[in-house]
C-alpha cells in the first residue's frame, strides 16, 4: 500500500474515533504521510500550530491507529510541509479557525514524490483586510487629523510622518485607518512589501520562532524586509522585555532605511506602562495623533453609510435614536445596526423605532441561572485544558483560543462588562477582553470550527 492510501485509511479511522467533525477537520484535514522508512513515520502538517497539537493531544491516537493498520512505528515525527501553501504562522493559525476547508488542497502525488520539508516561510501582504479602505471611512470630528495624516502617508510612504503613532479608545477606527493605508499603498504599488501585524501576532511569532527554530533570524528578516510596517495595538508590548528589544531593532532597521512605520495603541507612548524609555522616545519621534470618539453627527453619518452599503435606507429618527444610545464605540454602533437589521429581516419589518426599542429591550433578557464560572469550566472542559491553564498566564495558542472563547461566551451569554470579563479570567487589562471578544466575533462570521465550538459549548451549557 502506498503511503497516501495508508494515511487515508488512518484518517478514516481517526475520523470515526469519536472526534467531532470540527475537530477532525481542524487538526487532520491537511495532514499527510510523507515518509515511512526504518520504522519512522513522518507526518506532514501545514503549520506549527497543528504540529504542536498533534504532538501534544493526538499522538497516542495516531500511533494506535497506525498500529491498527499494520504499522508499528518506532517513532512518529511531525514536520511542517511546505507543499501546503506557505503562509505566516499567525495567518495560518488564524485560517485554521476561520475556514479550515479553504486551505489549498495538497497535491498528493507531487508532494509524495518530492517531499519538501522546511520551516514555514512568510509571505508579504500578510494581515491586510480589504474591507478597510479610505473610501468607506467616514471623516468627522475626532478622526479628521488622523485621516489626513494617513492619506499623506499612503501617498508618499516613508517620507513624512514617520513613524506615525495613532492612539485612542476602543472601536474608534484605529485599525480601520492603519489598514486603509496599507491597502492604498498596495493598490498603488502592488509589489510593495506591506506588513500588517497585530502586536499579539508579533509576540506570538517571536515566541514561536524562539521555541521552534533555534534562532529568530527568519522572523527578524521578514519584518525587516518590509517597506511599510503596520503594527496594531502596541500597548501589548508592555512588560515584554525581550520582545521590546526585538521590536526596537526592527524599528531602527526600518527607520534608518526610510521605511514607513505605523503603529496604533490605546494610549500615547508616554502612558504605556513598562515600555522601555528608548522605545517610547522612538515612537514619539515622528507624528503622534490621538483619535477621539465620534460626535453625534459623525455617528449618524457612520450609521447611514453602513446602512447604505447594505442597500438599506435608514430613517433619520431611527438613525438618531441609535446614535444617541451608543456614544464612544463605533464597533458597538455597527453591532447595534447589524442587530437591528437582522431583527427586522427575521420579522419581515422595516427598521423603525419599535424595532430599535425591541433590540435594546432584548439585551436585558439574560439567563440568570448560569454563572461565569460554569461558562469558563465548560469551555475549558471542551478543549481538555485545566482551569489553572485557562485562568493562568500561559500564552500557548491551544490555551489562548479557549480563553478567548470563554470571554466571548461571558459577553454573549451573560452580557458582562469588559473589566468584569477580564477579572473572571484572571486578566488585569480589560482591553485584552475586548480584543479577544472581537476576534472570536469575527471568526464566528465564518462557518468554521470556532462557530461550531461555541455552539457545542452552548448546547452543553444549557442542556
Ligand atoms: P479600533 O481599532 O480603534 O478599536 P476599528 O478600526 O476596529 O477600531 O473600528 C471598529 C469598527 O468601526 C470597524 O468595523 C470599522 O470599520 C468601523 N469604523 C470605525 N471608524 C469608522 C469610520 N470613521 N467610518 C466608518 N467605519 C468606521
Ligand atoms: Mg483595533
Amino acid at each position: 500500500m502506498q503511503n497516501s492510501e495508508l494515511w487515508q485509511a488512518v484518517l478514516g479511522e481517526i475520523e470515526l474515533s469519536g472526534l467531532s467533525r470540527g475537530s477532525f477537520v481542524t487538526w487532520f484535514k491537511n495532514t499527510q504521510m510523507i515518509r515511512y522508512k526504518d520504522g519512522v513515520v513522518v507526518v506532514g502538517v501545514p503549520n506549527v500550530f497543528i504540529k504542536n497539537q498533534l504532538e501534544k493531544k493526538f499522538h497516542d491516537l495516531i500511533v494506535n491507529t497506525l498500529v491498527n493498520n499494520g504499522i508499528r512505528p518506532e517513532r512518529v515525527e511531525y514536520k511542517i510541509h511546505t507543499g501546503i501553501s506557505p503562509k505566516t504562522v499567525a495567518e495560518e493559525a488564524e485560517e485554521i479557525f476561520i475556514n479550515p476547508t479553504s486551505t489549498v488542497t495538497v497535491k498528493a502525488t507531487a508532494a509524495v514524490k518530492q517531499p519538501a520539508i522546511a520551516n514555514v516561510t512568510h509571505s508579504y501582504r500578510a494581515g491586510l483586510n480589504e474591507r478597510y479602505s479610505f473610501e468607506n471611512f467616514v471623516v468627522g470630528a475626532g478622526n479628521e487629523l488622523a485621516y489626513a495624516a494617513c492619506q499623506a502617508i499612503a501617498a508618499k510612504p516613508g517620507t513624512k510622518y514617520n513613524p506615525l503613532f495613532l492612539y485612542g479608545g476602543v472601536g474608534i477606527g484605529k485599525t480601520h485607518l492603519i489598514q486603509a493605508v496599507g491597502n492604498a499603498i498596495m493598490a498603488a504599488k502592488p509589489g510593495a512589501k506591506v506588513i500588517y501585524a497585530t502586536t499579539e501576532q508579533f509576540v506570538q511569532e517571536f515566541v514561536d520562532a524562539l521555541r521552534f527554530k533555534k534562532n529568530t533570524s527568519d522572523f527578524a528578516g521578514f519584518y525587516r524586509g518590509a517597506d511599510v510596517l503596520i503594527v496594531d495595538d502596541v500597548q501589548f508590548l508592555a512588560g515584554k522585555e525581550k520582545i521590546q528589544e526585538e521590536f526596537f531593532h526592527t524599528f531602527n532597521a526600518l527607520y534608518q532605511a526610510n521605511k514607513q512605520i505605523i503603529m496604533s495603541a490605546d494610549k500615547q507612548p508616554k502612558d504605556i506602562p513598562t515600555l522601555e524609555e528608548r522605545l517610547r522616545s522612538r515612537f514619539a519621534q515622528g507624528m503622534t495623533i490621538d483619535m477621539q470618539p465620534p460626535d453625534f453627527e459623525t455617528r449618524c453619518a457612520i450609521l447611514q453609510s453602513k446602512a447604505a452599503s447594505q442597500d438599506i435606507r435608514l430613517d433619520q429618527a431611527v438613525t438618531e435614536l441609535l446614535a444617541s444610545r451608543i456614544h464612544s464605540n463605533i464597533r458597538e454602533l455597527e453591532g447595534a445596526l447589524n442587530q437591528l437589521l437582522a431583527y427586522c429581516e427575521m420579522h419581515g419589518i422595516e427598521p423603525d423605532m419599535q424595532a430599535v426599542a425591541a433590540i435594546f429591550e432584548g439585551a436585558k433578557d439574560r439567563p440568570k441561572h448560569i454563572s461565569p464560572r460554569q461558562i469558563i469550566e465548560r469551555t475549558a472542559k471542551h478543549f481538555h485544558i485545566s482551569m489553572e491553564d485557562i485562568l493562568g498566564p500561559k500564552r500557548d495558542r491551544d490555551i489562548v483560543v479557549p480563553r478567548q472563547i470563554a470571554m466571548y461566551m461571558l459577553r454573549c451569554e451573560l452580557h458582562l462588562s469588559f473589566p468584569k470579563i477580564a477579572h473572571e479570567l484572571g486578566r488585569k487589562d480589560h482591553t485584552t477582553a475586548i480584543h479577544s471578544i472581537e476576534k472570536i466575533e469575527k471568526e464566528i462570521n465564518y462557518d468554521g470550527p470556532i462557530k461550531q465550538f461555541v455552539n457545542e459549548i452552548k448546547e452543553r451549557l444549557y442542556a
